[in-house]
């Protein structure tokens, strides 16, 4: 029997409720590999952001045991801005250097968090945060000039402004990003012929944010996606595992809710002097000794305790904090939306949902209306308003939802037993060992996530 090989196909943001339901009968690659195998909703992690989620994807392990809470994360307990999180944070093995510990080779191509590109049996191709022009964003670096060849013209590695470029612009950038880098794939994995394939493509993510009002261009990029996919299987290993995978869904997003406004209306936060503009808060504005509670904004909120011996000018004393945080969840939870009625906000507590709490985490996670509004750090003149109907970075038709897309079947002709039965339950956490069993690799440390059985 040959050796077992594993190709992890992820589209950021795929949302199942499209590619599933209301697109069904126009991705007929994805439906090939369905009916041949196994499909259904990947819940995320919480909070449902590609950084952590594509890395917790890659590790097995939760936000808290990687100590990386968002895209920024708090590093000290100073009121500076949060840190970028970075490859160099995870301390944990990942899939390809579990591979690489066993003899396998890997090509890693666009996965969040990976810049800069680190040494590995196969190849390395930085993903999304690697800047633009950058020399250390592929492993070996003698690779380099191929990508241009393979792609046919710059390798993207994400579309600038996406909130702001015009909008043909973009979306034809869109398509560009994603032809190319699927023609990196295909050269990376002939060139290799790796064990284990893993690559994740943005502009699904980007698409959704800039485009989820415009129906036929959505589908119109999903097709294209499915075209890409169809062909990059095509070429694989007929006994390649392949997962097709998103890290989190995408849902309408209804607006935004001002989370630092509402503090301010309850009395936790206290500003020196309003700002003349709205503008996002600064520890400038603050009056931090008469300030317990702040807020970060984002597709999720966090919230902060403005704790006394941790911060700077801290006011709650730690005997109280509990108390606090409790009164606040509750307050949180019961909030009513514009039209008065409940907004639905859903309120998580880092060392409830965390095997660990590595590094600052925030003190709550918010996810407003439940993901259908965004948290906006904004503060305006007056303690008014607090629901808006825009998101305050840029236009953004879209907000991440907690469930992302699972599909995984062999590469050509066989079937999975059950084949084109829907799983129930499966988990982003469950990626990491249920491939680390298929492929006989040791699990690592432990994380929250179990081997799927129907895959054995
Ligand atoms: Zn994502």
């Amino acid at each position: 029997m040959s050796r077992p090989k594993v190709a992890v196909i992820g589209l950021d943001c795929l949302e199942p409720s499209l590619a599933f339901e209301r697109l069904a009968g126009s991705l007929p690659h994805l439906e090939e590999l369905m009916s041949r195998g196994r499909w259904g909703r990947l819940t995320s992690t919480i909070p449902p952001i590609t950084v952590p989620a594509w890395m917790c994807m890659a590790t097995g392990q939760d936000p808290g045991q990687l100590g990386i809470y968002g895209f920024r994360n708090r590093r000290e307990p100073s009121y500076g801005p949060p840190a970028t999180a970075a490859a160099d944070w995870v301390d944990a093995p990942r899939l390809w250097d579990a591979a690489t510990g066993a003899g396998l080779t890997s090509v890693v191509l666009g996965w969040p968090l990976t810049y800069p590109a680190a040494p590995l049996k196969g190849a390395m191709v930085s993903g999304p945060l690697t800047p633009p022009g950058a020399r250390d964003g592929v492993w070996p670096p003698s690779l380099a000039p191929r990508l241009e060849r393979w792609a046919g013209g710059e390798y993207l590695h994400d579309v600038k402004n996406f909130r702001t470029a015009p909008r043909r612009e973009l979306y034809a950038q869109l398509e560009l990003m994603a032809q190319r880098r699927f023609a990196v794939a295909q050269g990376l994995y002939r060139l290799y012929a790796p064990d284990l394939f893993m690559m994740v493509e943005m502009s699904s993510d980007r698409l959704q944010h800039a485009f989820w009002e415009e129906p036929e261009l959505m589908a119109g990029h999903y097709r294209l996606l499915d075209a890409l996919v169809g062909e990059l299987v095509a070429c694989l290993d007929p006994e390649t595992l392949v997962l097709v995978v998103s890290d989190h869904g995408a849902r309408p997003l209804e607006g935004g809710l001002a989370v630092n406004q509402w503090l301010r209306q309850r009395g936790y936060l206290k500003l020196k002097q309003p700002p003349a503009e709205p503008a996002p808060l600064t520890p400038e504005m603050v009056d931090w000794p008469h300030t317990q509670v702040w807020a970060d904004g984002g597709y999720y909120g966090r919230v902060y305790l403005n704790l006394a011996g941790r911060e700077p000018q801290g006011s709650v004393p730690p005997s109280e904090a509990e108390a606090l945080l409790a009164r606040l969840s509750g307050e949180l939870t019961a909030m009513a939306g514009p039209d008065g009625r409940p907004l639905g906000n859903r309120v998580f507590r880092p060392q409830d949902i965390y095997h660990e709490t590595r590094g600052l985490p925030p003190e709550l996670i918010l996810y407003p209306g439940d993901l259908a509004w965004r948290a906006l750090a904004t503060v305006w003149p007056t303690d008014d308003p607090v629901f808006t109907e825009g998101n305050d970075s840029g236009p953004d038709g879209a907000n991440h939802a907690q469930h992302g897309v699972l599909i995984a079947a062999p590469a050509a002709g066989g079937r999975l037993e059950g084949a084109g039965r829907e799983v129930r339950g499966a988990r982003l956490y469950d990626v990491f060992p249920s491939l680390c069993a298929h492929l006989g690799l040791p699990q690592g440390r432990p994380g929250p996530g179990e081997s799927w059985d129907w895959l054995k």
